[in-house]
């Protein structure tokens, strides 16, 4: 079997398997109460690694992540009632809720439904029509690892919830929407990387993100090296305080230069002469977060030049370079996360390595020469643990596509639209 056709057969039993599930999960009383519109429906909406730009993206300037074959998957069957009632195989528990009424909570969210009703709420805040459901949901995704299980969540639940009969807005706007869900309903003050991933993503791409004009641009990732991300094992400890903290640091940064120089409303509008002549007008601390976001935009332009020119030794020294203005400028990394990158820095064939996401933890993200992913992955479970006491992960990942629906046809059979599946009967 080559590559491709085991990933579709892998597809296809996690599909029939899903599938199972809703049907034997079908309540009678449920379906008394309503009418079953149509057949049974299956929607995908992959996680992220980012592979460089990281803080930037709240500050308006440039991302580069990759939408990953980690997913968040939905079976589901439409219903007539403005109810969802969603079971989630990883967490073994079923919750519901109804678009009545549907508003944020002070204090943000409790459960892991809130994702799901908030982009609802969102949704229908910007005047798209919904649909009710019933559901299952897995997810290949580790949660709260810093590959966004949250924004993929987010991303299937609005193809589930959406009217088929309705346009649907583009992936720019369905991100903005999700983004808005997190932000306001569930409480997490994300940037817009995460959702715009996730919807927009494209196979064998990462994806450059304009923040300020909220633009994608694909940017192929060369055929000869591999995405491998290790997991430290320690969560993203991302208090919020720690993000917070570094987004009021960055605005307050933008608002002392833009005292100064006409046109500034956000870092992005900064550049290195801007910052070098305002600098002695910035709380010292201040002054490193804005070296930071200034220069990670910087590199974003040049992985992107990088990547399209198969510069492989670039691309390790913008890597290093963001990974090291993380650690010392920003102050996000972890010893865990310097650990890991030392680690895969020192494996022959590993390009480039850094930290990716909020950092305190959470991942790495490693450009690998076809062929030494093993290299890197016995490195590091042998040593990563003597350093630190944890177990590591470690996955190689593909670009894939953005959020879609994965057509069934009656009887399970794939008619193989968005996503081509065939399913062993
Ligand atoms: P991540 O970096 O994975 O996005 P977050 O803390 O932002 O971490 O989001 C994780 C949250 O998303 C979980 O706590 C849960 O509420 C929700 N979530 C993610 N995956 C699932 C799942 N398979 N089932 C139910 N909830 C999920
Ligand atoms: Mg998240």
């Amino acid at each position: 079997m080559n590559d491709t056709s085991k990933q579709n057969a892998g597809t296809s039993s996690r599909a029939a398997e899903l599938l199972a599930k809703l049907n034997s999960s079908r309540d009678a009383s449920a379906d008394e109460r309503a009418r079953v519109e149509g057949h049974a429906r299956l929607v995908r909406a992959p996680g992220r690694v980012n592979l460089i730009g990281e803080y930037t993206d709240f500050n308006l300037g440039f991302v580069l992540p990759v939408a990953i074959d980690r997913e968040v998957w939905i079976a589901f069957e439409a219903w007539d009632r403005p109810d969802v009632e969603l079971t989630s195989v990883e967490i073994n528990e079923t919750r519901s809720f109804t678009f009545d009424g549907l508003a944020p909570r002070a204090g943000g969210s409790a459960f892991w439904i809130d994702y799901v009703a908030g982009t609802a709420w969102a949704m229908s805040r910007a005047g798209l029509p919904l649909c009710g459901f019933r559901g299952v949901l897995n997810s290949t995704i580790p949660v709260g690892a810093g590959l966004s299980s949250s924004a993929a969540l987010e991303m299937a639940a609005s193809l589930a919830l959406a009217d088929p009969a309705a346009l649907r807005p583009s992936a720019a706007a369905m991100a903005a929407i999700a983004q808005q869900a997190e932000n306001t309903y569930v409480g997490v003050n994300c940037g817009i990387m995460d959702q715009y991933a996730s919807a927009a993503g494209r196979e064998g791409h990462a994806l450059l993100i304009d923040c300020k004009i909220n633009k994608a641009t694909p940017a192929q990732i060369p055929t000869n090296v591999s995405i491998v991300v290790c997991d430290t094992g320690s969560p993203h400890r991302l208090g919020s305080s720690a993000y917070n903290t570094r987004r009021s640091e960055c605005e307050l940064g933008a608002r002392l230069i833009g005292e100064r120089e006409p046109g500034v409303t956000s870092l992005r509008d900064v550049d290195e002469a801007m910052l070098a002549r305002n600098r002695d007008r910035l709380p010292e601390v201040v002054a490193r977060r804005c070296e930071h976001i200034v220069r990670e935009n910087q590199r974003v332009m040049a992985t992107v030049a990088a990547l399209r020119d198969g510069d492989l030794e670039a691309l390790g020294h913008l890597f290093a370079a963001s990974h090291a203005s993380l650690r010392d400028l920003f102050e996000v990394s972890s010893p865990e996360l310097d650990v890991m990158v030392e680690i895969a820095t020192s494996v022959p064939g590993v390009v480039a390595s850094r930290m990716t996401g909020g950092g305190f933890g959470g991942c790495t993200v490693n450009l690998v020469s076809h062929g030494a992913e093993e290299a890197l992955r016995e490195k590091v479970v042998r040593d990563y643990s003597t350093h630190t006491g944890l177990g590591p992960k470690v996955y190689t990942v593909a670009a894939v596509d953005g959020a879609s629906e994965i057509q069934v046809g009656p009887g399970g059979r794939s008619t193989g639209a968005s996503r081509a599946i065939v399913f062993d009967e």
